[in-house]
């Protein structure tokens, strides 16, 4: 079989612009009209539609996912001398975040089924140092956020959500977002709620939090001072969001759920196909709801699969190739093994994931997936 034009890629978003292509065009004529591009009503807009989706009081809109994460550490005070723990198989995102706020990374190993975080392999990494825990809800799905939650109130640590993948998630029918003392997104173009460029946002409902941010996120400018334009209170930095990206935004808010439904559809549609002794597709919780950002399974012999998959026109992924633990800037940070993102690591393939991916495409990938691992294993 040739790839020809039967090409399947591993994402394709001219789908969700074309649907919204429109909408754009009218937006972006206004921004332009009126030359508010960084600030103004359009991103005033934006920040209240995605609190209110998320279900916190407020939402401040920044540069990107990473921004977001750092800013959210700093602004609840966390940096040198502070530990934070996060999972070691999540984007360096996550992780750089901590280290750049002054903080320590300590890593947390998850479950085998879901790749998740649980409130046990949380708690196993804690230390006297620990102020804070960042869940990530890697490929989209919530981990147990109740337990989590309570394992934070017992020992007195901040609660910050990584929500960069999971735009529209639940836990126990709550969005991702509203759990956390803050959760922090990105809108990098290829997540579920994309821009046409970088931006992120910080969602929450504590108020003195997101005085800091306004603040933090524009220089450290004093916002309410009559002549505040120049008087600088803190220490910020630049990572704003801009209008024409707003625009882009509210205009894919307006879809995302069913957008999200769409990937719901494929997943089941991979959940049903892939023979269980090909591939692992990685789990769902009870009581979780994912935004389906990403279909991952763990296949034996991974690289040989991945090759003949690309052979036949078929595109994966691969989320994450290394643990981040084992990277070169953080591996100063690592304080023993953690033998399940370690085993998983080499295991890790991302199939074809995307709103406008027909039926019949993942059909087919789960059929050839299937048939790749067939012939590679006899
Ligand atoms: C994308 C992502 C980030 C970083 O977001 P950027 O907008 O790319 O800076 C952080 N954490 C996770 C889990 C992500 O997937």
């Amino acid at each position: 079989m040739t790839a020809g034009d039967n090409q399947i890629p591993f994402l394709d978003l001219t789908g969700v612009n074309r649907e919204v292509a429109d909408e754009v065009r009218t937006g972006w004529d206004e921004i332009v009209r009126t030359a508010r591009f960084v600030g103004g009503d359009a991103v005033t807009r934006f920040e209240a539609e995605w609190a209110q989706y998320c279900g916190t009081e407020y939402a401040v809109g920044v540069a990107n996912g990473t921004d977001a994460l750092h800013l959210v550490l700093r602004g609840l005070g966390i940096g040198p001398g502070d530990e934070v723990v996060v999972p070691a198989n999540t984007f360096v995102a996550t992780v750089e975040a901590i280290v750049l706020a002054g903080a320590v990374p300590r890593f947390a190993d998850v479950d085998e089924r879901t790749l998740l975080v649980t409130a046990d392999t949380l708690k196993a990494a804690v230390t006297p140092a620990t102020k804070a825990l960042i869940p990530v809800h890697l490929y989209g799905q919530m981990p147990d956020l109740t337990a989590i939650a309570t394992l934070a109130d017992e020992l007195g640590l901040m609660l910050v959500e990584d929500a960069a993948q999971a735009h529209g998630a639940t836990w126990d029918g709550r969005r991702a977002g509203s759990f956390g003392r803050a959760a922090c997104f990105s809108f990098y173009p290829g997540k579920n709620l994309g821009a046409f460029g970088d931006a992120g946002a910080v969602v929450t409902s504590d108020a003195r939090l997101v005085e800091l941010l306004l603040s933090m996120r524009d220089h450290g400018r004093a916002q309410n001072a009559v002549d505040g334009h120049f008087q600088h209170d803190v220490l910020g930095t630049n990572s704003r969001l801009d209008a024409l990206q707003a625009v882009v935004l509210s205009a894919k808010l307006k879809r995302l759920d069913e957008w999200n439904a769409s990937r719901r559809r494929l997943r089941a549609v991979y959940a049903e196909r892939i023979d269980p002794a090909a591939a692992t597709l990685v789990d769902e919780l009870e009581g979780s709801a994912g935004s389906y950002h990403l279909a991952v399974v763990q296949v034996d012999d991974r690289d040989r699969v991945r090759a003949d998959l690309a052979a036949e026109g078929i595109g994966t992924g691969i989320h994450y190739a290394a643990p981040c633990h084992l990277m070169a800037p953080y591996a100063e940070h690592a304080s023993g093994e953690l033998p399940v993102v370690e085993a998983s690591a080499g295991r890790l393939l991302s199939l074809p994931m995307f709103p406008h991916l027909g039926t019949q495409d993942a059909e087919r990938v789960a059929d050839r997936l299937n048939a790749i691992v067939a012939r590679t294993s006899r």
